[in-house]
This record gives structure tokens, sequence and C-alpha cells, in this order.
């Protein structure tokens, strides 16, 4: 049986996309910092709006009052109504992380789309938008949380569209435009080293979040959640769900039979390594993410099972109970003979009118004694009500 222990080493991010390799942790991290994500959109968007906006003045004082005037503003107005809407999207999708993600990107192409056409209608003046073109680098990098790969395509794929226009419209002297052209490609340099460097750290800081909170969930001899965890949360939780939608709940606690006769015989060693095999199979025929195992005391463990009646809930017991008799414990080249006893307890919400939940696991303890009472290496089963 294999043994999983406690995660206690930081979870692994790609080198060059900084997120992290395994899919599932990345949705988890994105959605751990969605409300941070949303927030900074929330100040940056009106920031750019207010810039886009408030340099129309500067289009009234180098262009004049004239046709072209027009255009600059309309294309001033059309970023900024873009930025108005996505932040209505992001009022009324507040839980999405694929609007988020939607967002972010509209606003970097429209914005970066919105700044090149500006600096085309205004192409005397390249040496001064190659200072906007900075801001506008650096805004796409750290200031607009995206995955770094959209930050870093929109960013690149701006300056060059930038140096080229410059190069086409033929305003500048070529030694200005080379020194703009390789001043720009520092900014997109470091501009993506300081994205890096958030991402990462960002991504590491949740991670070790995440293992402080495994390990405090958790026993680390056997992986189970421990005894806090039963109290603080899973049982409320399972008990309060079964209740809402009329389910059924069972429990299983079980025992490991003369136990102490192992740790006797076989030293602590030996007890250990029972008591990892007997976790493991516990874990592997119960269901991921639905079912909890929580080691109850030493060589005690409860099974919380949703959507369980009692019929089931006796099933798995007598399978456990048959895999463990069935397969003894290998250790140091010895083979450890174990059986368990089990007490299941049952409460079904859709009929139960009394408070048959309050005590469910005391229920199943004595179940448990009665089991070994009744001579060990058997289940007993009862339907609270
Ligand atoms: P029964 O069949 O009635 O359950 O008898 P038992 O011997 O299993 O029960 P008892 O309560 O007398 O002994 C439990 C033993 O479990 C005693 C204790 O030293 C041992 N134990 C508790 N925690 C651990 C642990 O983490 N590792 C090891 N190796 N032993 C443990
Ligand atoms: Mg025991
Ligand atoms: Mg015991």
């Amino acid at each position: 049986m294999q043994y999983h222990p406690v995660p206690s080493r930081t979870i692994k991010v790609a080198a060059l996309r900084c997120e992290f390799c395994d899919s599932t942790t990345e949705n988890a991290f994105l959605r751990h910092q969605l409300a941070m994500t949303q927030a900074q959109l929330r100040v940056t968007f009106l920031f750019c709006a207010l810039f886009y906006l408030c340099f129309a003045l500067s289009d009234l004082l180098w262009v004049g009052y004239q046709m072209k005037t027009w255009l600059l503003v309309g294309a001033r107005l059309a970023v900024a109504a873009t930025v108005l809407a996505c932040l209505a999207l992001l009022k009324r999708r507040p839980d999405s992380i694929p609007a988020t993600r939607l967002v972010a990107n509209i606003v970097e192409v429209t914005g970066a789309a919105g700044f090149l056409l500006i600096a085309a209608l205004r192409p005397t003046e390249f040496s001064l938008h190659a200072i906007s073109m900075s801001i506008v680098v650096i805004v796409l990098y750290i200031y607009i949380p995206n995955r770094l790969l959209y930050a870093a395509t929109t960013a690149a794929l701006a300056t060059a569209i930038f140096v080229a226009l410059a190069w086409w419209l033929g305003h500048l002297p070529n030694i200005e435009l080379a020194t703009i052209a390789a001043l720009l490609a520092l900014t997109n340099l470091f501009g993506y080293v300081a994205a890096r460097r958030y991402q990462i750290l960002w991504r590491e800081e949740y991670s070790a979040q995440m293992v402080l909170k495994n390990l405090s969930l958790r026993d680390p001899l056997t992986g189970c959640y421990n005894r806090r965890h039963l109290h603080e949360r899973l049982l409320e939780t399972e008990i309060s769900r079964a209740q809402r939608y009329r389910l059924s709940l069972t429990v299983i606690m079980c025992d490991l039979d003369h136990f102490k006769a192992v740790n006797d015989t076989y030293g602590h060693n030996g007890g250990d390594a029972v008591l990892q095999h007997f976790a493991a199979l516990l874990q592997s025929m119960t269901r991921e993410s639905v079912d909890s195992v929580v080691r109850y005391g030493g060589e005690e463990f409860l099974l919380i099972l949703p959507e369980t009646d009692l019929g089931g809930g006796t099933l798995l017991a007598e399978r456990l109970r048959q895999g463990l008799a069935a397969a003894p414990v290998e250790h140091d080249g010895r083979c450890i003979a174990i059986t368990a006893s089990f007490g299941v307890a049952s409460v079904d919400f859709a009929t139960s009118t009394h408070d048959a939940h309050v005590n469910m696991i005391a229920a199943a303890d004595n179940l448990l004694y009665a089991a070994k009472n009744s001579g060990r290496n058997r289940v007993c089963a009862q339907q609270l009500v």
C-alpha cells in the first residue's frame, strides 16, 4: 500500500511562464488572488482612462484645432469607453477568472492600439512618444495583472509596431531611432524581469501558505486529517450540507485490534508502519475529495462519508475489514498480520426528525466497542433515528 505523506515542500513554478506546473494548483491560486487582481485592475483601469483623456489637452496644444484633433480625441474616448465597459463587466462577474483575464487582455490590446494610433497621428513627436511608450510597456508588464505570457506578447508587439511606425514615418534620424529601439527593448527586458519576480513571489507566498495550512490540518505520520480539523470544520460542514439537502450521512469509527501487541512484538517502528498501511488502505478505498479520513486517536480512525446510507457504509466497512485482514503488512522483511473492528452509524436527514446526528461520533464509538466485545475483526452498524 502506497503511503502519501503530508506535502511539506513548496510547489513547483514553471521558469519561463511563471505559473504553477500543475494546472489545478494554478487555478486554485488564481481564485485565491481573484479579489486582489480585480482591485488592482480597477485602480489601473481608472488611471488609464484618466491618462488617455487628460492628454487630449496636449493634442489641442500640439496639433491645434483641426479635423485631426477630433480623430485624436475620438481615439482617446474609444480607449476610455472600452476601459469603462471592462470595469462594468468586472462588476457584473466578480467571481469569474476567465472574465477577469478577458478584460485585462481587452484593455491591454485596446490601450496599446489606441496609443499607437495617437502616435501615428502626431508623427513629428516620436522622441516624446518613446517616453510614453516606455510607460505603456511598464503598465502592461506590472500594473495590469495578467498572464505573463500575454503581457509580454502585447508589450513586445506594441514596441515592435511603434519602432516600425517611427521608421516608416521617417521623422527621426537613424541614430535616434536606433537609440529609441534599444532603450525600448531594455524597458521590455526590465518589465519582464520585474513582472517575473512578482509572479514568482506571489506563487511562493501562496505555496508556503498552503503547506502550512496542510500541516495544520493533517497528522504527520499518516497524512490523514487531524482531530482539530474534524471538530473545527469537517463535521459541521458535512452535517449542515446533509441537513440542507436532506441527504444521508454515515460515519465509521475503526480501531486496530490488539495493536499494543504489534508495538510490543515489532517495536514502535513496526507499529508506525502498520498505522501508515491502514491509513493508506482507508484513503485508497474511499472517494477522493468526497469522503474524509481522520486520525481520531492513536490507532483509531474516523471516516466521514457524505451522501452514503447505512447499507453503503456497512458494505465499505466490510470491504475495509476484509482488505486489511487479507494483506499482512510487510516491515523489515517480516509480515505483520493485523485486523480491525468497525462501528458504523448513519443518519438519513430526509426522515430523521430528532437530533440523531448530535451524537453520531459517540454512537459510532459505542458500536465499535460492541464489535470489540463480540470478538473483534467485525463490523457493527446502526441507523440513528
Ligand atoms: P484493542 O483491540 O482493544 O483496541 O486493543 P489495542 O491493543 O489495540 O488497544 P490499546 O488502547 O490497549 O493500545 C493502543 C496502542 O496504540 C497503545 C499505544 O502505545 C499505541 N499507539 C498510539 N499511537 C501510536 C503511534 O503513533 N505509533 C505507534 N507505533 N503506536 C501508537
Ligand atoms: Mg486498538
Ligand atoms: Mg484504541
